[in-house]
């Protein structure tokens, strides 16, 4: 099956998406969002991208012009948004001041507060994430490495809180195949920025990814469905209540939130 129909069947089969609602794609500059974006505006959905400049130097503004012309080529609106605008925080500056934790996972809790935050203000029903199966086995093992299985508390194609602040997320590669998406990519002449960002720092999971390549497409489905379950016992396990954060008033599991815990420093 090609991954178009593979597409439309998860929106369907998990509801994820319907024609009547506001959804934004969260574009990166990357295949995995770029290819999302393609292929949800040929399907016939209605959609906008929304893209956050991190303020990383020429890689930064590499993005940005990949993003800017892929909204221009379907047609799109796009709304782009500056970290260090919205946070009054350098993201290097704040990389370097806290070395204990990876770049990625400092780079991550900035781009979801600004992505729910804006995306809740334009009033989106979905934002939409290109997260592929791949990252989310990635992202899952690497948690229960850590011994941090609640941090997989949500895992699946629809992320949805029961809070009013929370804009539903969803993830319509959540089945596809890294490899399938880079074909289908250069088989459509979808523009995507090839270098990885000068900041990146995730040796770990460069090494739960060398783990999984070795992994057979059918092992790896077996796989998520199985994390799928385990998902599912974690989460009644979960304490579901949401906070607003005392500084910020985003939504958050603490009393402050992870973003301005960050910059607090
Ligand atoms: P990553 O966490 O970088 O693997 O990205 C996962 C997904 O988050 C991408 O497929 C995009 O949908 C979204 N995303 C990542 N970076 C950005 C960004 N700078 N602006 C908007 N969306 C992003
Ligand atoms: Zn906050």
């Amino acid at each position: 099956m090609d991954i178009e129909k593979k597409i439309k069947g998860t929106i369907r089969k998990y509801n994820l998406i319907n024609k009547k609602e506001k959804i934004i794609v969260a574009l990166s500059g990357g295949k995995d969002s770029g290819v999302t974006a393609y292929i949800l505006h040929k399907l016939g959905y209605d959609i906008e991208g929304i893209h956050i400049n991190l303020g990383m130097g020429a890689y930064s503004r590499a993005c940005m012009n990949v993003v800017e012309g892929l909204c221009k080529e379907l047609g799109i609106g796009l709304h782009v948004y500056y970290a260090e605008k919205e946070t009054k925080r350098k993201m290097i500056k704040i990389i370097r001041q806290n070395p204990s934790l990876s770049s990625c996972t400092i780079c991550g809790v900035f781009k979801k507060w600004i992505l729910n935050k804006k995306s809740r203000e334009l009033k989106a029903d979905k934002i939409v994430t290109g997260h592929h199966l791949d990252d989310e086995l990635q992202t899952f093992f690497m948690n229960i490495l850590k011994g941090a299985p609640k941090l997989s508390a949500n895992f699946g194609p629809i992320l949805k809180f029961k809070d009013k602040k929370f804009v539903v997320k969803v993830k319509p590669l959540f089945f596809i195949e890294e490899k399938e998406i880079e074909e289908y990519a250069r088989k459509n002449k979808i523009d995507v920025v090839e270098e990885t960002c000068p900041y990146r720092k995730e040796t770990y999971r460069i090494e739960v990814r060398k783990f999984f390549k070795e992994v057979s497409l059918k092992q790896k489905k077996n796989m998520l469905k199985n994390f799928l379950r385990l998902s599912e016992r974690i989460n009644k396990t979960r304490n579901t209540k949401i906070n607003y954060c005392e500084i910020c008033g985003e939504p958050s599991r603490n009393k402050i939130c992870k973003k301005c815990e960050l910059i607090k420093i």
